[in-house]
């Protein structure tokens, strides 16, 4: 396995955070998507999925939820 990296592309930073996300139009409204952050691109990720209404919840990354 390896170690949780950042999803931001290109970015091989571990991950610190953890952006649970849901896409209405995907997902059931319980369904967590989740995407990986490093401290640099937590900002820039959560303002992503912020802009399209997805973000549900940020926090941090202790490896206890693998991501999808
Ligand atoms: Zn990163």
């Amino acid at each position: 396995m390896d170690p949780d990296t950042c999803s931001a592309k290109g970015c091989q930073a571990p991950a610190a955070w953890q952006l649970q996300w849901n896409n209405p139009k995907l997902h059931t409204p319980e369904r967590r998507k989740v995407w990986l952050a490093c401290d640099d691109h937590r900002g820039s990720l959560s303002d992503f999925l912020g802009a399209r209404g997805f973000l549900k919840d940020v926090v941090p990354h202790d490896g206890s939820t693998p991501p999808e």
